[in-house]
């Protein structure tokens, strides 16, 4: 048997190449042609966790203990398997007064989401709402995705929902495909949290920071509305008025896949180097 050179290729790019970049996804027939995604204006917030019970309501998902975590108004801590939004609460001490950030996190529905590109048995696709989804009756429970993601958003459910796969949200997709608004959104009482297609909320969020400027509030930006570094848009996005790590986001979030041949080119080189040095120190002595 001969091996042709594009089979050849193939291989190899397969080997150096463990996180290929994203597949655009083939439109389905029915698919609503548009993105869907959030907009979560931080300055809205008011801690109220409706968004979180609504979230567990809808998704059956159990409580998270009701231990608080000792270092905020929490008793969650962090995005996970059973916990799909997430209120973050901050405390910032100044010299003359203090104040608190919240900030209802959630999965981002990147638009070339590492997690996807991760999976080894396709258990994660782009759905018909142009949403990130995890098929859980296709996922082995690898654990992959969960590293994959730079937001610590991904999970393995453990505990009273014990299936060992991986959970995140799916941006409701059931209620979506019900012309629905997901139960997060439509609990909030302050429209922090607002859905629709990502085109036209990123024109409205623009618009909000440009109105809260003007309005003197100089720090208001977006975060995700547009690449962030290196890495992608995302489709869940948000605004803030302070640097990215005060709400535990990345400044920076890196794409795992990037670099990825050098990498393996490195090891491989380095694997040969070393056994060509062993054989000739053995070959010497022998
Ligand atoms: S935030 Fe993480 S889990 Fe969500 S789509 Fe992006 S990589 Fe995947
Ligand atoms: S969109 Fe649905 S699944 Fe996702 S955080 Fe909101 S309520 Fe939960
Ligand atoms: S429901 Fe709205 S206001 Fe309440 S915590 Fe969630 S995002 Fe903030």
């Amino acid at each position: 048997m001969t091996l042709s050179l594009p089979i050849l290729g193939e291989a190899l790019d397969e080997l150096t190449n463990a996180f290929p970049p994203r597949r655009t996804p083939v439109p389905q027939p029915g698919d609503v042609g548009q993105i869907m995604g959030f907009f979560t204006d931080t300055t809205l917030c008011i801690g109220c966790k409706a968004c979180e019970v609504a979230c567990k309501q809808w998704n059956q998902l159990p409580a998270d203990q009701y231990n608080f975590t000792g270092y905020s108004y929490d008793n969650t801590g962090h995005l996970g398997a059973t916990t799909w939004r997430h209120v973050k609460f901050k405390e910032q001490i100044g010299e003359n007064a203090g104040r608190w950030l919240m900030m209802s996190d959630v999965c981002k529905h990147c638009e070339s989401a590492p997690c996807q590109h991760s999976c080894p048995t396709g258990a994660i696709i782009y759905n018909d709402f142009g949403d990130v989804y995890v098929q859980n009756d296709i996922c082995n429970g690898c654990g992959y995705c969960v590293s994959a993601c730079p937001f610590g958003v991904l999970g393995r459910a453990e505990g009273q929902q014990d299936d060992g796969h991986a959970h995140k949200c799916t941006l409701c997709f059931d209620r979506q495909s019900d012309d629905m608004t997901p139960a997060c959104a439509k609990a909030c009482p302050t429209a922090s949290i607002q859905f629709g297609p990502v085109d036209e909320l990123r024109d409205r969020a623009r618009g909000r920071v440009k109105e809260l400027q003007d309005r003197g509030n100089q720090r208001a930006y977006l975060y995700g509305a547009d690449s962030v570094g290196d890495y992608g848009p995302l489709n869940a996005f948000f605004l803030l008025e302070d640097h990215p790590n005060e709400y535990n986001l990345p400044e920076n979030p890196p794409q795992p896949f990037k670099g990825q041949a050098k990498r393996y080119a490195a090891s491989l080189l380095t694997g040969v180097a070393l056994t060509a040095l062993a054989a000739a120190v053995f070959g010497k002595r022998s």
